[in-house]
């Protein structure tokens, strides 16, 4: 890991936590903040993840460009690079190739090592070639600070400076880090329902924080399916929102795991 290259990181992170304490407090900006985490944490999990990285659904290309943007505010890079990297590590879950294992290099490099260092920088074209087709979303991830910039200066201009600190910075880096839970967390806390070939567990809280993605051993065990909670009480709203814009015409061929196929997977029933 290069100092230099994690420098903007560490920046927004102490910008965050410093600029809290110059801007007068509400717990409306504790509300836009959470609204603006989990709006874009929609952008990652039911866009980033489930469309771009697993194609679980379909969708018409103005959603897709939409989805791309908004995953994009995130400032998690942009969904090509991202979602060919997701796809890199499902080849090779927890296997010594396995860019972000907690089992292979250790707890801090999967929750973020891996992302600052600059070996990992490059978009995966070979992982990507069918989005990649697409010019606006190879120039949206080519300028993936062009997102969080105008989403963020879409909150200044709406709620001023503490809309700003709140509603982008602070929010942002919860959102990193609710993000890397999944690579991290979801991979050392919890349980396991299915033999996945890899240490993928089912985390309730997890689940709670990333919109349903804390389903992470039901999504090892199928990973192309658009519902990652595989059971009524397994919470998963990213599903619940595309499965209601299916409704509309907005998505369609929505993939779900056939749970009768996976019951010889389950660990429970084994023996
Ligand atoms: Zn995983
Ligand atoms: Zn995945």
């Amino acid at each position: 890991m290069t100092w230099l290259g994690a420098l903007p990181f560490v920046a927004v992170h102490v910008f965050a936590l410093i600029s809290v304490f110059f801007v007068p407090f509400s717990w409306g900006l504790v509300g836009l903040c959470l609204a603006s985490y989990y709006l874009r944490m929609f952008g990652i999990t039911a866009g980033f993840h489930r469309y771009f990285s697993h194609r679980a659904y379909k969708t018409n290309r103005a959603f897709q460009f939409f989805l791309a943007f908004l995953g994009g505010a995130a400032a998690q890079k942009g969904a090509l690079w991202w979602a060919a990297h997701h796809r890199h590590h499902h080849k090779y879950s927890d296997q010594p190739e396995d860019l972000h294992s907690p089992l292979q290099f250790g707890f801090w490099w999967s929750h973020l090592g891996w992302v600052l260092t600059p070996d990992h920088e490059e978009t995966r074209w070979d992982a990507i070639r069918d989005f990649a087709a697409y010019p606006e979303l190879r120039w949206l991830n080519r300028y993936h600070l062009v997102a969080p910039i105008l989403y963020a200066t879409a909150i200044f201009l709406l709620w001023g400076w503490p809309g700003l600190v709140w509603g982008f910075f602070v929010s942002t880096v919860l959102l990193w880090h609710g993000t890397f839970t999944i690579n991290s967390l979801s991979h050392v806390f919890g349980s396991r329902r299915y033999e996945s070939g890899d240490t993928s567990r089912n985390n309730f809280l997890l689940a709670m924080l990333t919109l349903g993605e804390g389903w992470h051993n039901n999504h090892h065990t199928y990973m192309t399916s658009a519902n990652q909670g595989f059971y009524w009480w397994e919470l998963d709203p990213s599903y619940y929102v595309i499965r209601a814009l299916s409704w509309v015409g907005i998505t369609r061929e929505v993939r779900k795991a056939p749970l009768r196929l996976l019951e010889a997977r389950r660990l429970d029933r084994a023996s």
